[in-house]
C-alpha cells in the first residue's frame, strides 16, 4: 500500500513537471525556410527555430553535414515537407542524431506534406524517366491555400509537443489565419489576369502555382525532372512553342539562370525567377512577402509578354 502511494505520488510529480511552463523556447529544425517561417508564425517567442538549408540552395542536393546532425540532435521538433523531397539527407541525419524523439512516427516530426492532398503521384516508378519523387510532387508551398493547411496541422503539433503552451500556439494559429485569409482573397483578385496564361518551367517545381492560379504548362527546361537542361532539348522547345506559344518562362531564384535566357532571347517570351520560399529575394521576407513578390513577378512578366511593358522585369534576385 505504501509503494502504491509512492508510486502515485511520483507520478503525480512527473505529471506537474510535463505541464509545467518550459524554462527554454521549444528547439524547431526546420529543413526548408518556408516551414521555418511558419514556425515561426505560430510559435512566437515559444520556439528557437533553426532552418537547415537557405532559399538559394536546391532543396533536392542537400548534404548530410555534422552541422545538421548537432542541430537534430537537440531539436524537440523536426519540420520538414516530406514527400521524398529530403530523402537524399534527412534519414541519414536523423538516424545518426540518435535523437527518438524526432524520428518519423513520433510526435516530434512532422511532414508538411502529409496536409496536403498531393498532385503529380506518378502510376509507375520508372528511374529511366529522371528524379522521380514517389509520393507525388513535394512542392506543395507554391499554394497558399497549402499554407493554411499546413498551418492546422503544425499548430496543432506544437500544441502537442509543447502541451504547456497549447493555448499560446492556438491563439497564434487562429490570428495567422485571420491575417493569411485576408492577404489569400488580395492574391486571388490580383492573380486573375494571369488565369490561362501559358508557361515553360525549369523543374517541375509550380504544379500547385499552377493548379492555384490556372497556369498552362507547355514544357520543362529539364529534360527529365533533376537532369540539367541540354542544348538538344532547349531547341525541341524552340520547336515546340512555334505550334503552341507559351507566354512566360519561369524558373526558381536558386536555379541557374542560363537555360531559362537562352529561350526567352530564342522564343523572345520573357523570363522571371520566382522565390520559391522565404528569403530567396529581398521581399520575400516572411511567408506574405514570398505571394507578394511571387504574384508582381508574375504579373510584370505577363505585362512585358501582353504589352511590351518589359522595363520593371529583371532576371534575377
Ligand atoms: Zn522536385
Amino acid at each position: 500500500m505504501k509503494n502504491l502511494k509512492g508510486l502515485f505520488h511520483a507520478l503525480f510529480l512527473l505529471a506537474g513537471l510535463a505541464l509545467a511552463p518550459r524554462a527554454s523556447a521549444l528547439e524547431v529544425f526546420a529543413c526548408e525556410p518556408e516551414w521555418g517561417a511558419l514556425a515561426q508564425e505560430l510559435g512566437g517567442d515559444h520556439v528557437s527555430i533553426y532552418v537547415a538549408t537557405n532559399a538559394l540552395q536546391d532543396p533536392h542536393q542537400i548534404q548530410a553535414k555534422p552541422s545538421l546532425l548537432a542541430r537534430a540532435r537537440r531539436a524537440e521538433l523536426v519540420v520538414c515537407t516530406g514527400s521524398e523531397l529530403e530523402i537524399g539527407w534527412l534519414p541519414i541525419v536523423l538516424r545518426q542524431s540518435g535523437n527518438s524523439a524526432v524520428q518519423p512516427g513520433k510526435p516530434g516530426y512532422f511532414e508538411a506534406a502529409g496536409s496536403v492532398p498531393k498532385l503529380e503521384i506518378p502510376t509507375r516508378l520508372d528511374r529511366a524517366e529522371g528524379d522521380i519523387h514517389p509520393g507525388g510532387n513535394p512542392h506543395i508551398q507554391t499554394d497558399p491555400r497549402n499554407i493554411s493547411r499546413v498551418a492546422a496541422a503544425l499548430a496543432q503539433r506544437l500544441a502537442e509537443v509543447d502541451a504547456p503552451n497549447a493555448t499560446y500556439y492556438q491563439s497564434r494559429y487562429r490570428d495567422f489565419a485571420k491575417r493569411w485569409d485576408a492577404a489569400l482573397q488580395r492574391w486571388q483578385t490580383e492573380a486573375a489576369p494571369l488565369k490561362g496564361m501559358t508557361i515553360v518551367v525549369h523543374h517541375k517545381s509550380w504544379a500547385y502555382l499552377n493548379a492555384w492560379l490556372g497556369l498552362r504548362e507547355i514544357a520543362e527546361l529539364e529534360p527529365k525532372p533533376g537532369v540539367e537542361p541540354t542544348a538538344a532539348h532547349l531547341e525541341e522547345i524552340q520547336a515546340l512553342l512555334k505550334r503552341e506559344p507559351a507566354r512566360v518562362i519561369i524558373r526558381a531564384a536558386y536555379e541557374d539562370g542560363r537555360a531559362s535566357t537562352w529561350l526567352s532571347e530564342h522564343a523572345h517570351i520573357p523570363a522571371v525567377a520566382l522565390p520559391f520560399t522565404v528569403g530567396a529575394t529581398d521581399k520575400a521576407r516572411d511567408l506574405f512577402g514570398l505571394f507578394d513578390d511571387s504574384l508582381q513577378r508574375l504579373l510584370a512578366a505577363q505585362r512585358c509578354t501582353e504589352k511590351h511593358e518589359c522595363s520593371e522585369l529583371e532576371g534575377g534576385r
